[in-house]
Formats: C-alpha cells, structure tokens, sequence
C-alpha cells in the first residue's frame, strides 16, 4: 500500500524539511507489523513527491506479534496490500512531526498553505466512491476516486471494493495528513488494533478544528471508534462542545450501525442553526449581527448564502473568538471579507452595533445572570436596535426527557436559568412591549406533545 504527497510549492524540495526525510535519501521506519519505507521519486525545486510505501508482514500478523493481536486469522488477506489502520499508524510514526504541524527548520512553510496533492491507493473503500467524495470534499479537497479493476485482465469481473484516491488542495501538509490519518480507517471499517479511551482522546486531538463540523461526523467517530457504543456517546458529546452533552446523549441513543448514523436526524444545534439561517433569509435581512457568536458555527452557515452582504459576530469569551477566528481564515476570502469578528459583552451599549437588519441570540441568553439580563435587553432591543432580532433559548420542561439530565439540573454548567415554555413567552411580550417589537414564538426541534420541543426560538420584529 501507498501513499503519496506531492507540492508544487517553490522550492518543492523543502518538503524534506516538513517531513523530517532528506529528498536525497531513502528512509526506513521500523514498525511492529512490518517497516515504512519514505522515499522520494521525483524531487527537484519545481516538483517533489514523497511516498510512504508499508511493508507489511503478513505471517507475522497471523501468528500475533504484530499490533494486530489475534484479529488476523487467516494467512490470505487483504491487510499487507490495502491502505488501512497500518498505513495510519505507519504515518504517525514515519511522518510524526508533518502530521503534528512542527518543523525545526521551517516552521512558517509548516503554518502556511501550500498547494498539495496526495494519492492513496488501494484504498479499501466501505461505503463506495461516493461515500469517499462525501468525506473529503467537505473538507475542501478536489477529490478524484478511481475504481480498481478485480483483476486487470479480466474486466468483465468488474470493480475490486478498493479505489485510488487523489486530493488536491492547498492546505497546510498537517491538515491534509491528518485527515488521511482519520479517514483511511474509516473507510476501511476494520481497525487492526483494540479501540479504548486512547483512541477516543487521539481522536479528538486529530479532529479538533474540522471534525465536529463535518456533515458525517456521526459515521466517522463511529467507525473511528469501531462501533463502541460508550466511547462512540463520548466522542459527539465532546465534538458537541459545551452546548451537546445531555441533547447528544438523547439523539445518539439509537445508534448501532454507521450507516444508520447517515439516515438519523441531524443534532439539534445544527436544526438551531440552520432554522435561524432560513429565518434570517426568510426576513430579507442583508446586514446580520451574531451576538455570542461562539465559534462562528452560524457566521459560517451564512456566509454561504449570497443574500448576507455583511456579517458581524459578537462574543465575550476571547477563547471562543480566536477559535471562530481560526475556522474563518480557511473560507475564501471573498467570503471572508464579508465577516466583522468584535471582541465585546452584549450587556454594554456598543455603538457598532447601531443600523443592522436583524441580530441572531443563538442559545446566549441563559449565558447571562439573571439581574444583567435587563442590561443585555437595553443594549441589544434599546440600543443596538436591529429591525428584527431572533433569539433562542432550551425550553426547561423538555429537560425531564433527557434521560442523563438529573432533575433540577441545568443542560449546561454555564446556564444561569432555563425557561420554560411560559416563562419564555412572558419575556418575550415584555420585550416586545417595552420595546416596540411584534414577536412569534415556536418550537424548536421535534415536539413531544407534555414537554414541547428541545429548545424554543421568538422572532421579534419592528
Ligand atoms: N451562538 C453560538 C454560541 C452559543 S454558546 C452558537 O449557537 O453556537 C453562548 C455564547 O455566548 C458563548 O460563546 C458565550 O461566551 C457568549 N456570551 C455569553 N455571555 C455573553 C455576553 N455578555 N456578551 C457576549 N457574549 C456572551
């Protein structure tokens, strides 16, 4: 099996540097299962190409003294030739420091985006071409996915379950090798080693920053983690950040298989989210504020969309500001530059907020002491005064639903209140009194007919 990277970044040759592997010389990395050979067949200032070619030993793996334990039963299969778990673990030791985005000697060429090519074959691929298009192009690559023939003489016998991949894009090598790192597993579907609590942290280490905004992130931490239910439940609760724990547990419940992932409802904060989006598009709004912005999970859903000429997020935490920050540089910069980040705290008049056509309060409110409440409301309905302003909020009475929420109990260490269905309604029509807005309400998320939905969301407009 085979993997190679390939840039056109001049000079080309300074990927030695990032791999830590002199273009000039042929390396071998000594493995349990078998050794890696880095080399190089073309390397000139123009064009370099690095490939980590896996010799696996497949006696060794039967007889169990490789990593692969006792897995490997027979003498005849697929694992010394198929890209898969091995081709990760060979990676994270041949080419340790590139995945890691260090590099001794060139650090800034490490940080920066440089156009690249990788190509992985065979690359046994569960779930078809598609599934592997559906995987990396979220990611932004340019994804070519090649059947491979059973047998190349014999075409009538069709395709082998394996392809060739090649990803283009220009990224920064750690990116784009840490997503092979995670994604050929996962497209293998048959880890060679025993998935524990390490697996779940490494994990989440290599997925910070992309995987929990992948639309199959559900398929990747299951096949990730090899179907372990609990860790499985851990993973999409951390992915879900502060806001998920208790709704993840609930919408995680019925899952056993990967592919039942795909069908299974979408999470709630994404329904949140995208339910805000088309209201906003809905309202004919151009200029938007996010106040609380987070980590710009809704800054990113809007830019998308043409009609948002100019989007501004707002948020406290200096944390969260310099992560929504972090995922804003890697759009293109048209969409880029449509985006204002401001440091700032909605309980405070802020003058740059004056003049917009409508301002999101996506799950902030419950964020803010109940006796500053009034201050957020003067700044933002008083003050900031957008023509229509969407806020929304969990609804308390759907909490006896969430089978891991002891009664009582916030969803979130960091919600100050929780309302309920009522108690929402009454502050709105203050709001909408006090401040000369009309308001709807309604649910948000699936309604059970005692407790309503998981959250609620008020649309206020002048
Ligand atoms: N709206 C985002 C984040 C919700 S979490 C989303 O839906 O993904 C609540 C966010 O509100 C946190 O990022 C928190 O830092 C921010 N926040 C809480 N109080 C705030 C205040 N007074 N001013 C600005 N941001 C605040």
């Amino acid at each position: 099996m085979f993997l190679s990277v390939t840039t056109t970044h001049r000079p080309a040759t300074d990927l030695g540097y990032l791999l830590r592997k002199n273009p000039a010389r042929m390396h071998e990395t000594e493995l349990s299962f078998g050794r890696a050979l880095t080399v190089y067949p073309e390397a000139s200032e123009d064009r370099c190409t690095a490939a980590l070619v896996l010799d696996v030993d497949p006696i060794g793996l039967v007889r169990g003294k490789g990593d692969a334990g006792g897995l490997m039963d027979q003498y005849v299969n697929d694992r010394p030739y198929a890209a898969s778990s091995f081709l990760s673990v060979a990676m994270g030791r041949a080419w340790r420091e590139a995945i890691a985005g260090q590099s001794k000697d060139r650090q800034a060429l490490a940080d920066a985006a440089i156009p690249l090519a990788a190509s992985v074959t065979p690359l046994p691929a569960r779930g078809g071409a598609d599934l592997v298009r559906d995987l990396f192009v979220p990611l932004g690559y340019e994804v070519t996915v090649e059947p491979i023939a059973l047998d190349p003489v014999r075409t009538d016998w069709g395709d082998s379950p394996y392809v060739a991949l090649t990803l283009k894009a220009t990224t920064r090598l750690s990116a784009l090798l840490t997503h092979l790192y995670v994604l050929i597993p996962v497209l293998d579907d048959r880890k060679h080693y025993f998935v524990g609590d390490d697996e779940l942290q490494k994990l989440m280490a290599k997925g910070d920053g992309w995987l929990e905004d992948h639309p199959l992130k559900e398929l990747i931490v299951n096949r990730y983690l090899k179907h372990r239910r609990s860790l499985v439940q851990d993973a999409l609760a951390q992915l879900a950040g502060d806001e998920g724990e208790a709704e993840t547990a609930l919408d995680a419940a019925p899952k056993d298989t990967a592919e039942a992932t795909i069908e299974t409802p979408l999470r709630l904060h994404d329904l949140r989210l995208d339910t805000v989006a088309q209201r906003l598009k809905d309202l004919g709004a151009k200029r938007i504020l996010d106040l609380g912005c987070g980590e710009a999970k809704l800054i990113r859903r809007l830019v998308q969309e043409k009609q948002f000429e100019e989007i501004v997020g707002v948020e406290v935490s200096s944390v969260s500001l310099a992560r929504a920050d972090e995922r804003l540089k890697r759009l293109p910069e048209l969409q880029r530059a449509r985006i204002t980040l401001l440091h700032g705290a909605l309980i405070y008049r802020d003058q740059r907020l004056r003049g917009y056509d409508a301002a999101a309060l996506v799950e902030v409110i419950e964020h803010v002491e109940p006796d500053r409440l009034d201050h957020l409301e003067r700044a933002v309905f008083g003050d900031a005064r957008p023509d229509a302003v969407i806020v929304t909020t969990p609804n308390a009475d759907y909490n006896a639903l969430f089978p891991t929420l002891p009664a009582g109990r916030f969803r979130h260490a960091d919600h100050r209140f929780e309302w309920t269905r009522a108690e929402f309604e009454a502050w709105c029509a203050r709001i909408g009194e006090d401040y000369g807005y009309r308001w709807t309400t309604e649910p948000l998320g699936p309604v059970d007919d005692a407790h309503g939905a998981p959250s609620q969301m008020a649309v206020f407009q002048r």
